[in-house]
């Protein structure tokens, strides 16, 4: 009698299913199972059934459990996972399970769906909101919401705010609030929507050309500058398709610290919508209890980051990617997916419309505009009708006597705005102190030992350390080369930047915004309410502040110091570097009140800055195209990279040699090129080499690739080093 076996993708890096004996249990597909593996047991997920195994059915064993309560996932997201899973050359069943929320990949089946919930007492009920401090927004916000509701659960509250958790523990220890346990799930605030605005002409004309075509595939580029109002084009997009029973709107945003400003701005529009987010900074806990949310449909909206591409949501009809050209879509390890391009195979299978936004489009997302592959809309001019665009003008650091690393230009323009009382930003690419500590007789600079970097000072822990791999270590009190005593710190950090700041400028207000300054949970946060607050004056910062703020009162950037990535030897590193310098400018009079941009450097002629004056990024990003057809770079060839890394290199070099032979073997349609180091070719320790394969067929790269892993899996040269493959790598 033929028995049941059901096939079972399970977290082992082997690119094929197990059979197991279903044991009487009843499963679906999609199903959340437990098995033996070995000794231990994994948790697995049902792909299918059959009735015979290549294995002798003696020899099979039968699941543990079936996890029978929850919902199984749907084969549109298990599909979506099995392209992109072969696409990138992945185990799929390791990019299955790493998709999913870790509670669901661990054993104990206990799923808490118990979760806090707040309520004001009687005592807080007397109370008013003008008794809490007007800087304390998130507390005041979170007591007029528990003024207008019963009780707020952990998920409503997460709504409010990032914040808004440590706000309400902190009404119950002051007594004005109470918390108990209770059942999970979802209810919606009875809010009050904000006030929309009347959309401007090219607004209502995007609005409308996507509506019109809202059942079926089509990639939409919205372009528009900072501040054209793109933000509110998919806010007019979502309530369009949310007004359809029970539609869901994906909306992807590329950084963790971007999602709590998103998700207020729709929380304050969508008032009645279940909303939720899904990113690293969440607990286990809120993690599941959110996915599991978009997953039963209950969620309309969910806001994530990359990961969230591959959540299932069973009535998905819009998918938005805002900032697009972001290279944090991109995976670096693992299944090294790009969820843009993974979004567009998402819409496209579902029939449904995709919104890519940006300022500055990534080259690859223009390319397919102007073959009209992908229906270009474009925002040129500024929301507000006041705000004009900031006019930038680049010093030329080789004329002027720096004070510190400061031109007189900078300095005269952040008095004025001191005198103003208006606020400045000055963006500088690196924190810490300085980026070298160097002997002043021999020229040596402090280099980590284990990476190819150097060491940053960090002055205020007395540190040297390396931001690639975190190795830590004091400052020494002699050059370790030739005993010289004097060694300077030299170039600009943030730490150093917000130093010479304060005595140049002893009344100025400074608050710094680099990774080290923000590291406890909400320090962001508060900085940035400072700044609405007007409590500072000059913000110093990394790329972290370059994106999505808005300050109206901010009517100075300055750059400090980007030259390094004008020569960069990566052929994206201008395309990024005008990104960025796009979304800095755009920050500065973003209101009523005229900007201005200062750029420090030693180019001022450079293309990229005179195309950067004029706000062009049309025709740059054509120059750039062309460039890059000139010299065949993506878009016009697809590239792929085989990495490798062990601790001896001439085991690197062995294997990759070995694997470069296979490749040309293999294809005759794909190039490939001899082995290399990558830049970076020292990384924790580990000697590091790729070799680069291109083509213009994006098929007959696709075979190879699987052929070559499948040729490379069995081989003893490729276990004595740690290999993967990048399809479409950004970093090389
Ligand atoms: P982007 O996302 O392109 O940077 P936003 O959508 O954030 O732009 O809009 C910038 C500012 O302009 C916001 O303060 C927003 O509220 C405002 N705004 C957007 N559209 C309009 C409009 N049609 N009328 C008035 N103000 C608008
Ligand atoms: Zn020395
Ligand atoms: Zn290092």
């Amino acid at each position: 009698m033929p028995k049941t076996i059901l096939k079972i993708a399970l977290d082992v890096p082997l690119d094929r299913l197990f059979d197991y004996l279903s044991g009487g249990n009843v499963a679906q597909i999609g199903q959340r199972v437990l098995v033996p593996f070995g000794r231990r047991s994994q948790i697995g997920i049902v792909m299918g059934f059959a009735e015979t195994s290549e294995f002798p059915i003696e020899k099979l064993k039968p699941v543990t459990q079936v996890f029978v309560d929850e919902l199984p996932i749907n084969t549109e997201t298990l599909n979506l996972i099995k392209f992109s899973a072969d696409y990138y050359q992945y185990p799929f069943g390791q990019a299955l399970l790493s998709a999913l929320p870790s509670r669901l990949r661990q054993i104990a089946p206990a799923v808490s769906r118990k979760q806090f919930a707040y309520q004001l007492t009687e005592f807080g009920r007397t109370q008013s909101v003008d008794q809490i401090p007007k800087r304390q927004l998130v507390t005041r916000r979170v007591f007029e919401a528990l003024q207008a509701s019963e009780l707020l659960t952990e998920v409503e509250l997460d709504a409010i705010s990032s914040g808004a958790r440590k706000a309400a523990k902190q009404l119950v220890l002051d007594g004005w609030a109470s918390s108990k346990q209770v059942q999970a799930g979802l209810r919606v605030l009875e809010q009050q929507s904000a006030i929309e605005p009347d959309l401007n002409e090219e607004q209502a004309h995007a609005v409308e050309q996507i509506v019109q075509n809202s059942t079926e595939f089509k990639a939409w580029l919205l372009h528009g500058i900072t501040g054209s109002g793109k933000t509110e084009v998919y806010i007019r997009l979502m309530q369009h398709f949310l007004a359809s029973k029970d539609a869901q709107v994906l909306v992807l945003v590329p950084e963790i610290n971007l999602t709590p400003q998103l998700e207020s701005r729709f929380r304050s529009r969508f008032a009645n919508i279940p909303l939720v987010s899904l990113h690293s900074n969440l607990s286990e806990s809120e993690r599941l209890h959110h996915w599991q949310m978009a997953q039963s449909g209950a969620a309309k909206i969910v806001i994530g980051t990359r990961l969230s591409i591959f959540t299932p949501l069973p009535n998905l009809k819009l998918i938005i990617i805002d900032e697009e050209h972001d290279g944090s879509y991109k995976q670096q390890d693992s299944m090294r997916y790009h969820a843009r391009d993974i979004a567009l195979v998402r819409a496209k299978r579902l029939n449904i419309p995709v919104v890519l936004g940006s300022a500055t489009p990534a080259l690859e997302s223009w390319h397919n505009a102007t073959a009209n592959k992908y229906n270009l809309l474009s925002l040129n001019q500024r929301a507000v009708t006041a705000a004009q665009l900031p006019n930038i003008e680049c010093i030329d650091t080789t004329k002027v006597n720096l004070q510190q690393g400061l031109t007189p230009q900078l300095i005269t323009a952040l008095k004025l705005r001191l005198a103003r009382k208006e606020q400045s930003l000055l963006f500088i690419n690196r924190r810490g102190y300085s980026p070298v500590l160097l002997c002043s007789a021999c020229h040596w600079i402090a280099p980590c030992m284990r990476c190819s970097s150097r060491l940053v000072v960090h002055l205020g822990q007395r540190k040297l350390r390396c931001h690639h791999c975190g190795h830590e270590q004091k400052i020494p009190l002699q050059c370790p080369s030739c005993g010289n005593a004097d060694l300077h710190p030299t170039g600009h950090g943030t730490q150093r930047l917000e130093q010479t700041l304060a005595q140049l400028l002893p009344t100025a207000r400074i608050a710094r915004v680099d990774r080290d300054s923000i590291s406890r949970k909400n320090a962001l946060v508060e900085i940035l309410d400072k700044v609405h607050n007007q409590e500072i004056d000059i913000l110093v910062g990394t790329q972290m502040l370059a994106k999505g703020h808005d300050f109206p009162n901010l009517t100075l950037v300055g750059v400090i110091d980007t030259d390094s990535a004008l020569h960069s030897p990566d052929f994206r590193a201008s395309e990024r570097l005008f990104a960025q310098l796009m979304q800095v400018a755009g920050r500065a009079g973003r209101a009523d009140k005229a900007g201005q941009v200062i750029i420090q450097t030693q180019f001022p002629e450079h293309v990229l800055f005179n195309a950067l004056r004029s706000q062009d990024y049309v025709s740059y990003a054509n120059a750039m195209l062309q460039e890059r057809e000139q010299v065949q770079f993506p878009p016009y060839v697809f590239m792929a990279l085989l990495r490798a890394e062990a601790n001896d290199f001439a085991l690197v070099q062995q294997f990759l040699n070995h694997a470069f032979k296979l490749v040309r073997d293999l294809s005759t349609d794909v190039t490939v090129y001899d082995p290399i180091r990558p830049q970076m070719e020292r990384l924790k320790g580990m000697e590091r080499g790729h070799v680069l394969m291109q083509t213009s067929n994006r098929g007959a790269l696709q075979k190879l690739l699987r052929n070559l892993v499948s040729q490379l899996r069995g081989q003893a040269i490729a276990a004595k080093v740690r290999w993967a493959i990048d399809v479409d790598p950004l970093e090389f």
